[in-house]
C-alpha cells in the first residue's frame, strides 16, 4: 500500500494478470495501453529522504514518469508527490478520481512545481504519446525533442475520471480519446 493511503474501500481489481489495488488503477493501465505508453506496476520502492518508503503505483520507463492513484486526494500526497520529485529528479502524476496534477522540476534548481491539470502530446520525431503539465516543460518526455506547444493537443485540466471520462471499459477511453483526435 502506498504511503498515506487511507482508502479502506479500494477493491483489487486484475489486470493482465496483476492485481491492482484499485479500480481506478485498473483504469489508468487501460489509458495507457490506448495511448501506447509502456507502463510497469509497483516496480520500486524509494527511501524518501524524510525517511519514509514510498512506493508510487506505476512506472512510466521510456517516460521517465511516475504515476500515483488515489481515490481521494489528500494535503499528505501532494507533499509525497513534491518531495519525491526533489528527491528522484523524476517526475510524477498524481491522478483522483477528481482530478490530476502534474509535478516536475521547474523554477529555481531543485524546485518542484505541482501543477493542477495534465496534458497530452503527441511527438513528431519519435511518434510516441506523452505527458507534460499545462505549463511548464513540453518537450517529448520520450526522446527530448522540443516543438513548443504544437505538440499538445489535449488539455485534461481539472481531468474529472469519473464524470468527464467514464473510463469503465476500453471504448469508453476510445471514445474520450477520438473526442480529443486521439487515434488508437
Ligand atoms: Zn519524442
Amino acid at each position: 500500500m502506498s504511503y498515506g493511503d487511507k482508502n479502506i474501500f479500494s477493491i483489487p481489481t486484475v489486470y493482465k494478470g496483476i492485481e491492482m489495488r484499485s479500480k481506478l488503477e485498473t483504469k489508468v493501465a487501460l489509458f495507457l495501453d490506448a495511448l501506447k505508453i509502456k507502463w510497469e506496476y509497483e516496480p520500486k520502492t524509494f527511501l524518501l529522504s524524510n525517511g519514509i518508503p514510498y512506493k508510487p503505483d506505476f512506472y512510466l520507463s521510456e517516460a521517465k514518469q511516475w504515476i500515483e492513484v488515489k481515490g481521494v486526494v489528500g494535503k499528505n500526497n501532494h507533499g509525497i508527490s513534491e518531495l519525491f520529485v526533489k528527491d528522484t529528479q523524476q517526475e510524477l502524476i498524481l491522478i483522483s478520481s477528481e482530478a490530476v496534477w502534474f509535478y516536475e522540476l521547474f523554477g529555481e534548481p531543485g524546485e518542484v512545481w505541482g501543477q493542477d491539470g495534465l496534458q497530452v502530446g503527441k511527438c513528431s520525431s519519435c511518434g510516441n504519446y506523452f505527458f507534460t503539465g499545462p505549463y511548464g516543460i513540453f518537450s517529448c518526455r520520450n526522446c527530448g525533442t522540443h516543438e513548443g506547444d504544437h505538440d499538445i493537443f489535449a488539455l485534461l485540466q481539472n481531468l474529472s475520471w469519473d464524470d468527464e471520462i467514464n473510463f469503465s471499459c476500453i471504448k469508453s477511453i476510445k471514445s474520450w480519446l477520438k473526442r480529443y483526435k486521439v487515434k488508437v
